[in-house]
């Protein structure tokens, strides 16, 4: 009797584990961006924010953390031995150090793991126990791969349409244009000839990065990755009366210039999708409109044309072509305003329409697509104080921060920002100056950092997940 009951009680205990497993909920979150954009502040920011949050009370909006039920958040070792480790620990001792600097931008893509431990509120879970775990995997990736996305549906004359038609108002790009008509494409095929090319044509793509230009194309020569130097990265778009005018011989320097965007396109964009995009199931994109607002009206245009590219990643209905190659997981996409602690409260929901209006997303298309969308403003660590001052008789909203330019600690109106996309007329007579801060000093190792928005953003990408 008492061994059967023993036996019993060790299968009842086995089951409850196995429940209780089965209930630990495994989550992919992603984070892109262009570059710049803020993903390796946020990214830093966000992982201190879910390390720290049981211990504060200041995430209102984050439902598990405002009741309470946040237990506590460990740090997981890498199970992606192909993927660089996120450098969370780097980034936090120069945001902590006593002259605190923003961390190194991250180049490719990087990760980390978490467990976050709390407490269910769920009748059916609590049977199992009390407290459960949910996996959290961050990987972070460059917004410029998204942006090779249409290369998967274009040959290689519909790639240099494009590219021409973009590109064709930069004195470089005409120089570069120029080069390759001094070339002769029907010759031998001849490796060098490719590489220093791309050399050049990669340097004007440097540039346009460099200018603060968003939509590059491939997105790999500036950001090559492991492919760095690799003749995988050595081909050009043509001007297109080059490739209508040449008899092409199956062993010319064009063919051979082809086969190289093919192979790109294969074997690069294709297992980028493949690999890391299909694995994911919640998508951060951070958007700097601020930064666009400040360069002017071509790089407004520019971010637009961007996002509205990237997004297509995102808008795979059943019938999508990029549903047939792969069977996306993702079914919540985050627009976030980054770098909103450099406007003031009353202009956040200012910035979230415009990066709204800037990727093409009615707010009436959002709740039908298949992907749940939200658009937020938002600051992970947020570097300026809020106060006000008067000016004729009037009250207005201030910020105080210190300058990255010159460390100076300055109080200052940062002014309005649009609801959408702005006329010719406006940017004739007007422009815009948002101020960039260096991170605020005091910042603890051990305590969570000031924020803007971070409870909502762990309430859309968490809060199903934590109940
Ligand atoms: P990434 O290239 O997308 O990883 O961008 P980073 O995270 O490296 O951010 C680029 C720069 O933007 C930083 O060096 C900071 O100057 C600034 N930045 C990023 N996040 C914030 C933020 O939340 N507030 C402010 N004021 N500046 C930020």
């Amino acid at each position: 009797q008492a061994k059967l009951h023993s036996k019993l009680s060790h299968w009842q205990n086995k089951a409850i584990k196995a429940g209780r497993r089965a209930l630990d909920v495994d989550i992919n979150l992603a984070v892109t961006g262009l570059s710049g954009a803020g993903k390796t502040a946020f990214i830093s920011g966000l992982v201190h924010h879910l390390r720290f949050a049981s211990q504060t009370p200041q995430y209102p909006f984050w439902q598990a953390a405002q009741q309470g039920r946040l237990l506590g958040c460990k740090r997981n070792l890498q199970r992606d031995y192909h993927v660089q480790r996120f450098r969370y620990d780097e980034a936090i001792a120069s945001l902590c150090h006593s002259s605190p600097t923003w961390p190194a931008s991250t180049q490719g893509t990087s990760s980390i793991s978490l467990s976050l431990k709390y407490k269910t509120q769920q009748q059916l879970k609590s049977w199992l126990g009390d407290t459960h775990c949910l996996n959290i995997k961050i990987t972070d990736y460059p917004g410029e791969w998204l942006l090779d996305l249409p290369l998967l549906r274009w040959d290689f004359k519909q790639w240099c349409e494009v590219i021409d038609s973009r590109y064709q108002h930069h004195a470089a790009y005409q120089n570069f244009k120029q080069k390759c008509r001094e070339i002769n494409w029907q010759g031998g095929a001849d490796e060098r000839v490719l590489e220093s090319l791309s050399t050049v044509y990669t340097q004007f793509l440097l540039e346009l990065k460099q200018q603060g230009y968003s939509w590059i194309q491939p997105g790999r020569f500036v950001l090559p990755s492991t492919w760095q130097n690799t003749p995988a990265l050595h081909f050009v778009p043509l001007p297109i009366e080059l490739i209508d005018n040449i008899q092409d011989g199956a062993q010319s320097l064009l063919q051979l210039n082809m086969k190289r965007y093919a192979y790109y396109v294969e074997h690069i964009v294709k297992p980028f999708y493949v690999d890391h995009f299909s694995e994911f199931d919640r998508q951060v994109i951070l958007v700097d409109g601020l930064s666009a607002l400040n360069l002017g009206q071509a790089h407004v245009e520019d971010l637009q044309y961007s996002l509205n590219e990237l997004n297509h990643s995102f808008r795979y209905g059943k019938q999508s072509w990029l549903s047939r190659l792969l069977n996306p997981k993702i079914d919540k996409v985050l627009f976030a305003a980054s770098k909103a602690d450099q406007i003031t409260p009353d202009q956040y929901a200012n910035y979230q329409l415009f990066i709204q209006h800037l990727s093409s997303q009615p707010a009436q298309e959002l709740n039908y697509s298949e992907v749940e969308m939200q658009y937020l403003a938002l600051s992970a660590i947020k570097a300026s104080q809020l106060g006000s001052a008067k000016h004729e008789g009037q009250d207005y909203q201030v910020l105080t921060g210190q300058l990255k330019s010159n460390q100076q600690t300055v109080c200052l109106f940062p002014g309005e920002v649009p609801k959408s996309v702005l006329s010719t007329n406006f940017w004739q007579h007007n422009q815009f100056d948002f101020a960039s801060f260096l991170p605020p000093t005091g910042l603890s190792e051990q305590a969570a950092f000031p924020h803007i928005a971070m409870d909502k953003v762990c309430e859309f990408l968490l809060g199903d997940k934590l109940q």
